[in-house]
């Protein structure tokens, strides 16, 4: 009695401590259940005094029946008062009934094993009778109690006690205390007794559980104890023990009292309640589950027909495939822009839109990027329209197979063939010489690399013949350029009627042929053989306009050998043979002899002049204006090197920037031209009023300048002019030099704000795709497509195809070597935006600009001139014809 004393004060100091360290409802929680303690030490406290002085005479009721009946209530008090998270009405509701559950339950197998013994023992007194009583009804209650905040607890989010060991505890604690009554009643009791275990236990835990640190709650913890079954399943538990308690008595005694059966139909209520209420309960969910489900529906729907619309509106053809081209996915793109309706390729194969090798090319192609997880590949093909045209399309492939919402390839296919059309003509265009239709500089070159390369495989010497035709000056000039072109066009026949057909003959402008002959082994195709048949073809005379004309031709030839390692020596060596065949008389041949190089030397001294003459300010810049085709205004100039040799005079670009190219002078002279345009455009107009362009040249050479950014850098900041105002033009040839590194200083510019042009576009033979990849904003449309606009047939198909490409791109097309006011009024219908040329003003010393700018404000053209005006430049002083 005394340990039990000292445990149940224990246990009350340990609570009474915890309900120190916290505060709040927990405080009152742990000082309540401290309290409950107490006053059940309190109350064996007197029991154990009175059962020392007084024996086995203890009163009952007693004083210490006060204490030990207070335990339960500050206990009930003390569990109510623990902080329970809010939860919804059903679910309350549902509490409460499996609370109630768990109470009847209890109360039936109490009833059988202590209540109804009790009552039928009887007592001395009414109040011993009910006192007797109380102490398992109170411990039905706490049990009870301690059950259904389990219930509860599993929903407690954060546990704010060691629930489990209290309530183990007290559970102990009531199963000791309603034993502890069975066998006072039976008479089996007296203290020590293995009951009394029972009561140690219970303070131990509740001490313990006091002494514990309060644990941090672990969420993943708290979401696993929320799934257990045993919550749900407690108040069941329940209610099976005492209907198995309350069968078994009922077979035992055949004194049936009313309280088991009433108690018995109690919890049949109960149970059906608490069935209807999670039927309601579920149907509600479900209710709530589909709504929810049905909008989350909706908005896929809607996401989905976004995505569509997208797709189908989408210039590219979007198809989803498998690795083996089967169409899984088609958008309706395809039928309008290849005829096929979507729905007939949907599970047929990809490949059946394609020729044999296409689709082999296909295949290969998807097998590649399968390999590559998000890879991505592009590949042109010709693909058969549905009605059976082929056009060329581009298909980028990308590989979304680990993509889960794909898990697929994905192609994207576009119709390239006007864009492949346009290049095919204009690669055409960039070797051929567009009057005779032979093989231009370009192309001529590249056959002798090729052939000089075979040669080395197998011995077959390669001549080359360089052609001047003698006398077509005068026929130009006498008979007009009509009869010129003619007579170059038959030319042009004979020359190719003279060689055999694997033979190049190639027209390197003016008057000016070449021939590559490949020579047999026995000497049959020799090229002096062939330049012997020629000058005899030539000598006979042509029919030009019913009109008989004679010519003769110059021959150089030079042989591939020792002299000539590759193509520009075999060509050099050719043309140097062919000036000597001039200066020693027409119509003959000359072979080419080493000591012919001495032109060569000359080409060294004016390389040597060039470099003097930089520093001595033998330079300067002649401006050319650029013109607004639609309001007639200038907008800009053109900044152009000129070169005024101390005693040769003037030499034109065309020979000295080559020169400077070869010999890296074009970075001074480069950096010379862009300073000076800058300075003086910022003189002309220095501020945005009229914010005057400039546009300068640059070579490949010069990009190629480590530190050409930073020279541009500078030049803007000394000079103080606008970057927009600055547009660097260069040609096509700029970019087949090295893409990564050209690509590197474009966007540098462009991130400076520096406008960049392609310069003579059309002339060049690279893929038009760089147009796509590089950052240009002008496409300057090259001399030779305007000229065409003035040919009597008036053919403008490629000029109006280039300014619609420029269109496309969004970059602005300038016409240069504009002349005439047919071109000018043609340029204006095709929607080309700016032009330049003699037609407006040739390039002009500086000091006559501001006579242009002034002149401009009269001269311009009105928006809708009707009336061709006399085709006078603005500017004649320079004796150009217009
Ligand atoms: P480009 O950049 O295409 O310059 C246009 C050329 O066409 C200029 O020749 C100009 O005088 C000429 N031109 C302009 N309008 C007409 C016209 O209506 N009819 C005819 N027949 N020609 C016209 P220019 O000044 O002799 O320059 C020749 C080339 O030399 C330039 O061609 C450009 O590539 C190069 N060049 C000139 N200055 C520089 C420079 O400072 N740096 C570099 N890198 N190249 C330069
Ligand atoms: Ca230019
Ligand atoms: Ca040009």
């Amino acid at each position: 009695n005394v340990a039990l004393t000292v445990a149940a004060l224990a246990a009350a100091v340990a609570c009474g401590w915890r309900a120190h360290q916290v505060s709040g409802r927990m405080a009152w929680s742990w000082g309540l259940l401290g309290a409950a303690v107490l006053s059940w030490g309190l109350g064996q406290f007197v029991w154990t005094w009175y059962e020392s002085i007084l024996g086995d005479e203890v009163p009952f009721p007693s004083l210490a029946d006060v204490g030990y009946l207070g335990m339960p209530v500050f206990t009930a008090a003390g569990l109510l008062a623990i902080p329970i998270a809010a939860q919804s009405a059903a679910h309350r509701a549902r509490s409460v009934l499996d609370g109630l559950m768990i109470a009847a339950s209890l109360l039936l197998i109490s009833w059988i094993a202590v209540l109804s013994p009790l009552i039928t023992a009887g007592a001395d007194s009414q109040m011993a009778m009910v006192i007797s009583l109380a102490y398992p009804a109170t411990d039905v209650v706490t049990v009870t109690m301690v059950l259904y905040i389990f219930l509860r607890g599993r929903q407690l989010h954060s546990a704010p006690m060691p629930l489990v060991m209290i309530g183990s505890g007290l559970v102990t604690f009531a199963i000791s205390d309603s034993g502890f009554a069975y066998l006072t009643m039976t008479g089996m009791y007296s203290s020590g007794a293995v009951i009394d275990v029972g009561w140690f236990v219970g303070f131990l835990l509740i001490g313990v559980a006091a002494l514990k640190p309060a644990k941090v709650p672990d969420p993943a913890v708290e979401a696993e104890l929320a799934t257990r079954p045993l919550g749900v399943l407690l108040p069941y538990v329940a209610v099976i023990a005492a209907v198995i308690t309350s069968s078994l008595e009922l077979l035992h005694t055949t004194n049936r009292g009313t309280f088991i059966p009433w108690n018995r139909n109690a919890l049949i209520m109960l149970i059906v309640g608490r069935q209807l209420l999670t039927l309601l309960e579920n149907r509600a969910l479900t209710r709530d589950l589909e709504g929810r489900v049905e909008a989350r529906t909706a908005e896929l729907r809607a996401s989905e027909q976004r995505f569509q619309a997208l797709v189908q509106h989408s210039s590219d053809v979007v198809t989803v495939v498998d690795e083996s081209a089967t169409v899984i996915y088609q958008s309706e793109s395809m039928e309008r822009v290849f005829g096929h309706p979507a729905h007939t390729l949907v599970n047929r194969s990809l490949t059946e839109l394609l020729e044999s090798r296409a689709a082999g090319r296909l295949r290969e192609a998807l097998q590649s990027v399968a390999q590559r997880p998000y890879g991505t590949l592009s590949i042109e093909l010709p693909i058969r329209r549905v009605d059976g045209r082929v056009c060329q399309a581009e298909l980028t492939i990308t590989n979304l197979l680990e993509d889960p919402n794909v898990g697929a390839l994905v192609l994207n296919t576009r119709d390239i063939t006007d864009r492949k059309e346009l290049e095919n003509q204009l690669v055409h265009e960039a070797f051929h010489d567009a009057l005779t239709n032979l093989a231009n500089r370009a192309l001529f070159s590249d056959r002798v690399d090729q052939a000089l390369r075979r040669r080395d495989r197998d011995e077959h010497p390669i001549g080359v013949l360089f052609l001047d035709l003698d006398g077509f000056k005068e026929v130009n000039d006498s008979r007009g350029h009509a009869a010129g072109d003619e007579l170059l066009t038959q030319v042009a026949e004979r020359l190719r009627a003279s060689v055999r057909p694997e033979d190049t003959v190639a027209r390197f402008g003016g008057d000016e042929f070449a021939i590559l002959v490949e020579v047999d082994p026995d000497g049959h195709n020799d090229a002096e053989v062939v330049a012997q048949r020629v000058i005899e073809q030539i000598g006979m005379p042509f029919e030009v306009d019913g009109n008989e004309l004679h010519v003769s031709v110059s021959i150089g030839i030079a042989y591939g050998g020792p002299h000539a390692e590759n193509a520009g020596q075999l060509m050099r060596n050719a043309d140097l043979a062919m000036y000597r065949t001039k200066s020693a008389g027409a119509g003959r041949y000359t072979l080419y002899h080493p000591e012919m190089h001495s032109a060569l030397v000359d080409r060294l001294q004016l390389a040597s002049d060039l470099r003097r003459g930089l520093d001595e300010g033998e330079f300067a810049l002649f401006y050319q204006p650029t013109i607004d085709l639609e309001s007639g205004v200038i907008i800009g100039f053109e900044a152009l090197a000129r070169w005024h040799h101390h005693t040769r005079g003037s030499i034109p670009p065309a020979e000295f920037i080559p020169l400077a190219e070869s010999t890296g002078l074009i970075r001074p002279l480069g950096t010379f031209v862009l300073r000076e345009a800058c300075r003086q455009v910022m003189e002309w107009a220095p501020d945005e009023r009229r914010p005057l362009s400039i546009s300068v040249n640059v070579s490949a050479r010069q990009l190629d300048q480590p530190d050409f950014l930073d020279v541009v850098a500078s030049v803007l900041d000394e000079t103080g002019l606008p970057a927009h105002r600055l547009c660097l033009e260069m040609t096509e040839s700029v970019l087949m030099e090295d893409t990564e590194n050209v690509l590197v200083i474009l966007n540098g510019l462009k991130e400076m704000g520096v406008r960049l042009a392609i310069d003579d576009f059309g002339t060049g033979y690279s893929s038009l795709s760089y147009l796509h990849r590089f950052p240009f904003d002008v496409l300057k449309i090259d001399k030779s497509f305007v000229d065409r606009l003035h040919s009597p047939s008036g053919e403008m198909t490629l000029a109006r195809t280039i300014v619609q490409l420029g269109q496309g791109l969004g970059v602005t097309t300038v016409a240069e070597g504009l002349e005439h006011f047919e071109q000018f009024m043609a340029l204006r219908r095709i929607g080309c935006e700016v032009g330049q040329g003699f037609y407006f003003s040739e390039p002009v010393p500086a000091t006559e600009v501001n006579r242009l700018l002034d002149a401009d404000a009269e001269t311009a053209w009105p928006k809708n001139a009707v009336q061709p005006r006399p085709a006078k430049p603005l500017h004649s002083s320079h004796g150009v014809p217009a």
